[in-house]
Order: C-alpha cells, then structure tokens, then sequence
C-alpha cells in the first residue's frame, strides 16, 4: 500500500458517442430529403453580441451543415424589442423549411426570456424549453427533450443497458438541466432523488447512489469519498479554474473532482470531452426527430 489514488472507473467517451450519433444523423438524412424533397432545417437565433454566444451559434451552424441538414442563422441587435424577437420567432414557426428552432440564450437584460422561448412552436422546440415541453416530458408523452441531459441520458444507457430500480441522485434542479434530466431517469424507471443548494447531508445521499449526475456550477465540488463504489457518474458541469502562473488561461473542470471520483466510480465523464459533445449532437438529433415528425413520418430508428 503506498496511499496513493489508483484509477479505476472507465472514462466515458462522450466525444466519441456523439461522433457516431452525429455519423448516424448524416447517414439518416438523405432518406428523409429522398421522402420529403428537402433536408430538414434549423434556424438558431441569435440576439445581441455576446461572444460565447456567438462562438456556440457559429458551431451549432457548422454542425448542422456537416450533418447534411439546411442551417438558418438570424441575429437581432443587442438593442432589439421584446416583439421584434416574438415577430421573427412566429414567421420562423410558420416557415415551412424550417424543423427546428433555437433560441440562444441568455438574452439581453431587458427581454422576457421566457416568454420569447414560449413564443417557439413546440413541435420546432428542439431546445425543449418552451413550457409545451416540460408538460409533454412530465405527463411522458412524445415531444422535444433538451439536449444536454438527453445526451446524458444516451450515454447512461449506453454504459449502463437498463436503467430500471437504479437509484439516481441528480444535483441540480435546473430547467436547462436538473429537471429534465431527472424526468428522463424517472421516465427510464430509476428512484431519482434531486438535490439542490438547500439540501441536507448531499455527500450521505450521493454516497447512496447508482447514478450521480452533478450539474451545480461549482469546480469538482464532488469529492470521490461522495460516490458509492462501482456507481455512474455523469458530469455536466464546466467551470474555468483561475489561470496558474505561465498559464494563458485556466483549466476547464466539472463539477466533480475527477481525480478521486475514478478511484471509486465505475465510470465517469470527463471534462472536457464528455457531455459538453453530446449535446450539439442531440440537437442534430432533436432536429432530425422534430422533422419527421412534422412531415408525419415515424420516428428515424435508433435515436
Ligand atoms: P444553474 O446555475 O441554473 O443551476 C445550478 C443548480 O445547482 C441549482 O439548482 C442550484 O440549487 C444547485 N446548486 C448550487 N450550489 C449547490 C450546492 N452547493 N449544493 C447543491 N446544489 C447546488 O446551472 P445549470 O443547470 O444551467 O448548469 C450547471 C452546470 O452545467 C454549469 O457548470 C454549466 O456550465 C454546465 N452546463 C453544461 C452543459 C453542457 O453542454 N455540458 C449545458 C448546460 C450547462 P438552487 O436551485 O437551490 O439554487
């Protein structure tokens, strides 16, 4: 025994999942053009110019493109009215070659983000915010799923088979991803428990679980003597350390302090090359889905 962390869990490659999901989606869209006369379509809008934003709209075009389908980029000025926005949110939901709409978020301070996203037709919502959607996953009925814990979800599956009786504890409640993701886990048939910053004895409730899924905000928060031996841990959190001396920049972490977690988990993601991929990937997918859908076809097999 020397004492030292010995690395035992998997790494969950999510970066090469979402390659093959992306693969699949490109290999997919030529039948739906063959049936239908057209590739589908997104449309991203884009208000104000932030430029994280900017760069996450420039890679969401680029993806979309890649995989075959029709990109539509709009952007609005930073100064633009709550109804300017509305106006070309309805003249996109009634655009016929367009699937899909996302919205990028966040907004400017002065608009209604919620009432803009509830403005997106709900069977276009491939972000699956609008309120639609939150109802259509909590009843488990078919509509859009937001993409990051959808990602989420594939990968747990994928590792993982049947996720019934699991015991799952998602931190983080969310709307972009605590609640859904844990509706799906629900919806897959685990015991979700969600915990947030008011709850008591976090580390005793994850050291229960089959399942971690850590979307907080806060660098490698949790700590390897949290997660139960042989567990799945999912890590949606990325956070930018302070740059070290002779750094330009500093490190990308997750929420999960990776290094003592793989000593006790089965599998964990990394940060970056885990989620963060799957969920361009899963908006690919949403829009693949929303499209045949709209043009009344089943559903593509497989995703
Ligand atoms: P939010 O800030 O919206 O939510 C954070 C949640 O964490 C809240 O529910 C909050 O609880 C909870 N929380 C905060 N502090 C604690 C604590 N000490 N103990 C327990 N719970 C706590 O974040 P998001 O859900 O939008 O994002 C979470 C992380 O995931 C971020 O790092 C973000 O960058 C990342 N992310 C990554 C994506 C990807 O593609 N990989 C996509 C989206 C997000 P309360 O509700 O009580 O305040």
């Amino acid at each position: 025994m020397t004492g030292e962390v010995t690395t035992t869990a998997q790494v969950i490659d999510g970066k090469a999942f979402a390659a093959g999901l992306r693969a699949r989606i490109a290999d997919a869209v030529p039948t739906f053009e063959a049936a239908i006369g057209r590739a589908p379509g997104l449309a991203v809008v884009l208000v104000g110019d932030d430029p994280a934003s900017a760069v996450y709209v420039g890679s969401k075009g680029k993806a979309t493109v890649a995989a075959g389908m029709a990109s539509f980029e709009h952007r609005l000025p930073a100064s633009a009215s709550q109804a300017e926005v509305e106006a070309l949110l309805v003249t996109l939901n009634a655009d016929e070659a367009v699937d899909g709409i996302l919205l990028q978020l966040p907004l400017p301070g002065h608009l209604d983000e919620q009432a803009a996203v509830a403005t997106i037709h709900p069977d276009k919502d491939v972000d699956g915010l609008t309120p639609v959607s939150a109802g259509r996953l909590a009843l488990g009925i078919p509509g859009m799923v937001p993409c990051t814990p959808y990602g989420c979800l594939l990968l747990l599956q994928d590792r993982l088979g049947d996720l019934s009786g699991k015991d799952a504890v998602v931190i983080g409640r969310s709307i972009l991803v605590g609640k859904p993701m844990a509706q799906l886990l629900l919806g897959a048939n685990c015991t979700v428990t969600m915990a947030h910053s008011r709850t008591k004895d976090l580390p005793d409730l994850v050291r229960r679980a089959d399942i971690v899924v850590a979307a907080v905000g806060r660098a490698e928060m949790i700590k390897g003597d949290w997660i139960k031996p042989g567990a799945i841990v999912i890590d949606v959190g990325i956070n930018r350390l302070a740059a070290a001396p002779g750094e330009a920049k500093g490190r990308l972490v997750g929420d999960v302090d990776y290094a003592s977690a793989a000593a006790v988990a089965a599998a964990v993601t990394p940060v970056p090359g885990g989620v963060g991929p799957m969920t361009i990937a899963c908006l690919l997918r949403n829009t693949l889905v929303a499209a045949h859908r709209r043009a009344g076809l089943a559903d593509p097999k497989g995703f």
